[in-house]
């Protein structure tokens, strides 16, 4: 088991709908979590007495047809959308997991990095459990069949107790359906009302699409219980709330509500804000599509500059942040991005984008706008400079990737090749969002993690000891 590169971020879903096709509905709500998570999509369903499961690699929409989804009968279901690193993107690996036998058995989706897993994972080798994939998911769906208790939500509890990291989870046994979120809050859960049953999501846009009613986001520590009983909610001592920022700043579809805020007018914000803090004179303004069109936009309104569109996507690529190569993401933006000559050229373009991880993208970008005549390019950068990596399901790089672990806002201008370049500050950024600035966790741009990494941190430490 490779327990250093367990990095996930991905889409969770979950629905007890007696009398709907919930494999259907799970089906759609994967579609509309697709920006999650892209290599591979799974749904477990029950109807009661067994527990049924089919996935594969692929996109929602390559996963499942119209056979796979018939033969996936029941009541009940949990849908996920995986990404993950190089070294586990494998079809074992492909969730919701299947775990136990009996009555005594459970399917598990997860959203999240569990920091302590090398130290639970052994644990349970000695107690006898055999474990069949590479993920973290595993080791909580064990840790919780290996709880001293008989009622499932202590055995939840139990998990919990145990458990150190990210996670927003859905599991289901053969009569209820479960819905967890870690301590700190770090990855989104939020559940809602469809036609007399109920719906858990990673984001509230999946919910949307269905037509159910957004009751409110799962709180941090909080596991619902949802059977034919209805819902039952129970409490875990909250550590410290940690919201990941960044599904502020990038993952959440704009669609989403997170902390009871809608993201696009918080993004809008967060342009406005980099237009105070880094104006320049320049023609237009452009975001860098899709996850910065809304700072874009921002920016431009609050600088009282025309807002355009200089690339266009195509929508149909995955996202090159989130791909698991650097061959894959090399390929991606010249697949991904074409721009236009008429709008850019003799042009001074301010150019908006989400953030810049490793700063091997931003250069392609560039490249293109100049070489379909843009004048000059002022890029302007909707996070603060990402200086450490994530332990809690973000795959985004090893510090030693990381471009503003080494080089300073000037030496990643010049890298990237832009006239200008311009980070939003972390306070400018915490003022677009409006929310108490402990709510978050912010800890790649300010080494200050939430929950304890030591010991991932001294894994790290040794990977990059030639940095
Ligand atoms: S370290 Fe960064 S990416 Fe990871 S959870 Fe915290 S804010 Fe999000």
């Amino acid at each position: 088991m490779k327990v250093t590169s367990l990095h996930e971020k991905c889409g969770v879903f979950g629905i007890y709908c007696p009398g709907e096709d919930v494999a259907r509905l799970t089906f759609f709500a994967l579609f509309a979590l697709q920006h999650r998570g892209q290599e591979s999509a799974g749904i477990a369903t029950t109807d009661g007495k067994k527990i049924q499961f089919y996935g594969d690699m692929g996109l929602v929409s390559q996963v499942f047809d119209e056979n796979s989804l018939g033969q996936l009968t029941g009541h009940i279901a949990i849908g996920h959308n995986r990404y993950s690193t190089t070294g586990s993107s494998r079809r074992i690996n492909i969730q919701p997991v299947l775990l136990g036998n009996g009555d005594n058995c459970l399917a598990i989706a997860h959203n999240g990095n569990i920091v302590n897993s090398a130290h639970l994972y052994h644990e349970l080798c000695e107690q006898g459990y055999s474990f069949h994939t590479s993920t973290d998911t595993e080791v909580i769906g064990d840790l919780i069949l290996s709880a001293p208790a008989t009622d499932w939500v202590d055995r939840i509890r139990y998990a919990m107790r145990r458990l150190q990291g990210a996670y927003s989870l859905t599991i289901m046994t053969k009569d209820a359906l479960y819905a967890i979120r870690d301590p700190w809050g770090v990855r989104p859960l939020c559940y809602g009302s469809l036609n007399g049953g109920f719906v858990v999501a990673s984001e509230s846009c999946a919910l949307d699409h269905l037509g159910a009613k957004l009751i409110r986001e799962i709180e941090p520590g909080e596991i619902l219980r949802i059977d034919h009983n209805g819902v039952e909610s129970f409490r875990e001592p909250i550590r410290k709330r940690a919201l990941c920022i960044f599904e502020f700043i990038y993952f959440a579809r704009p669609d989403s509500i997170m902390n009871g805020q809608l993201i696009y007018p918080t993004r809008q914000e967060m342009g406005a804000q980099l237009s105070i803090e880094h104006p320049v004179p320049a023609d237009s303004v452009m975001g860098v599509p899709d996850s910065a069109t809304a700072a874009g936009i921002g920016y431009a309104q609050k600088a009282n500059m025309p807002y355009c569109e200089g690339l266009l996507k195509n929508r149909y690529v995955g996202r090159t942040f989130i791909a698991p190569d650097q061959r894959i993401r090399d390929i991606g933006v010249q697949l991904k991005f074409n721009p236009l000559p008429q709008v850019l050229k003799g042009q001074r373009m301010v150019v908006v984008d989400d953030s810049i991880v490793r700063g091997t993208t931003t250069p392609k970008v560039m490249n293109l706008l100049r070489r379909a005549g843009a004048k000059e390019i002022h890029m302007r950068v909707c996070a603060p400079p990402i200086k450490y990596p994530c332990f809690f399901g973000v795959d985004m790089a090893t510090r030693k990737e990381l471009i503003a672990a080494h080089k300073s806002v000037e030496e990643i201008r010049q890298f990237i090749g832009a006239d200008s370049l311009g980070y939003l500050s972390l306070d400018g950024l915490l003022k677009s969002i409006n929310l108490p600035h402990d709510s978050f966790c912010t800890a790649c741009f300010t080494g200050d993690y939430p929950i304890p990494v030591q010991l991932e941190m001294d894994k790290l430490a040794l990977e990059n000891s030639a940095f």
